[in-house]
């Protein structure tokens, strides 16, 4: 008999992508929309990786590579977890997939049975929740508050555990709060993992954006329970070349590699040697420092002017995410991003399915010019 899954009945659509494709539809139609909803940097991607990937295609790199990569750039991301995280993986407990996401499906797959929880930190990336059910999991929800600057209370994750508890996901710095969570908070989250034997699943992809504060990585209090993962898009403006990775216990990278040889295989064969270029290129680290310095004044600017704006606005200290409560605007958040859309004509991303009522994640990864525009318009709507 014909018909769809149960699974796929119950999968939302990205509400990210959506709102993007909303926006993206009115300015086809010729409405001049600003859109503060991309969850990629605006900048191209440097110079010396498309060459790197050029080069590999006019060399032949064009054929079929083992499922967890290549090992020259296993090789390559194993230098970069010790030099940057502190992290001593061997290359045997690294792999690389189509993307962070592509990687985080991997994982799901790899650890979860149906009725195994999940503990997610809100507000909270909504693929977490998303592919987590795909697998069968539950997501189980710990809030974080504002006023606190969405960074989670060690105490209130402790409270959510149970029997079923089969990981805890962290994402510091934070999409889509921009939250950058103290070392001492990771430490006892790390720690909360060992002590009930779960897994901590750290997902690290916006490690190089912190304007305040300094990167930890939690693998290195809890090596056996810890799932490192990443990716280029966020570090090296390389969302489209779609190339992620993890490191963790070779049992469940080797698991994960297994359900990748059986679905897409491997990430793009010349886009893994020109990964290996965007890790290893003294270039990509000027290329990084432009990048934050970029972001962190177009932050200042964002967040100074909702604040002006009379909008309670949370610093963010990391990623390139505000997210201001937008209840003067509309106490329902989905109503104040149609207000916003319709009215304004700037474009965000409801919390909605962020698990953030009352707010908007705004994106300032747009032109300065963007950003000035769209708080004029704002102004405009609240005046
Ligand atoms: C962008 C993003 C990812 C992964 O992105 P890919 O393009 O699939 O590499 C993972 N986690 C978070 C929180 C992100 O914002």
């Amino acid at each position: 008999m014909r018909g769809l899954s149960k699974r796929v009945q119950a999968l939302k659509p990205s509400s990210t992508v959506a709102m993007n494709a909303k926006a993206l539809e009115l300015r086809r139609q010729g409405v001049d929309v600003i859109a503060l909803t991309a969850g990629e940097p605006d900048f191209d991607t440097p110079e010396h990786i498309k060459e790197a990937a050029w080069r590999a295609l006019k060399e032949g790199k064009t054929k079929y590579t083992p499922p967890a990569g290549i090992p020259e750039l296993r090789e390559a991301l194993a230098r970069k977890f010790a030099r940057e995280n502190g992290l001593s993986y061997t290359p045997d407990q690294i792999t690389v997939g189509v993307g962070g996401k592509g990687v985080l499906y991997n994982l799901f797959q790899a650890i979860l049975d149906p009725g195994d929880e999940v503990i997610l930190i809100a507000p909270y990336w909504v693929s977490y929740a998303a592919q987590v059910e795909l697998a069968g999991g539950v997501p189980v929800v710990v809030k974080t508050e504002a006023e606190a600057g969405f960074v989670p209370d060690p105490e209130a994750v402790a409270a959510a555990v149970t029997p079923r508890t089969k990981a805890l996901v962290v994402n510091s710095p934070n999409n889509p709060t921009g939250a950058v969570y103290p070392e001492e908070v990771l430490r006892a989250l790390a720690e909360l993992a060992q002590k009930h034997d779960f897994y901590l699943v750290s997902d690290e992809i916006y490690e190089h954006l912190i304007y305040e504060g300094t990167h930890f990585s939690p693998g290195r209090v809890a090596p056996e329970h810890t799932i490192t993962v990443n990716g280029v898009a966020k570090t090296y403006a390389m969302t489209g070349w779609r190339l992620g990775y993890a490191a963790g216990p070779k049992d469940v990278i080797q698991a994960m590699t297994k359900i990748q040889g059986q679905s897409v295989t491997h990430p793009t064969s010349f886009v893994q040697w020109a990964v290996i270029e965007a890790l290893e290129s003294e270039k990509s680290l000027e290329f990084i420092r432009m990048a934050r310095e970029a972001f962190d004044r177009r932050r200042r600017l964002v967040v100074e002017g909702l604040r002006a704006l009379g909008l309670k606005t949370p610093e963010p200290k990391g990623a390139f995410y505000v997210m201001p409560d937008v209840t003067p605007i509309h106490e329902d958040e989905l109503k104040a991003g149609e207000i916003l859309l319709e009215r304004a004509r700037v474009a965000v991303v409801p919390g909605t399915d962020f698990k953030a009522p009352g707010h908007v994640r705004m994106s300032y990864a747009t032109s300065e010019e963007n950003l000035k525009e769209a708080l004029r318009r704002i102004g405009e709507l609240l005046g």
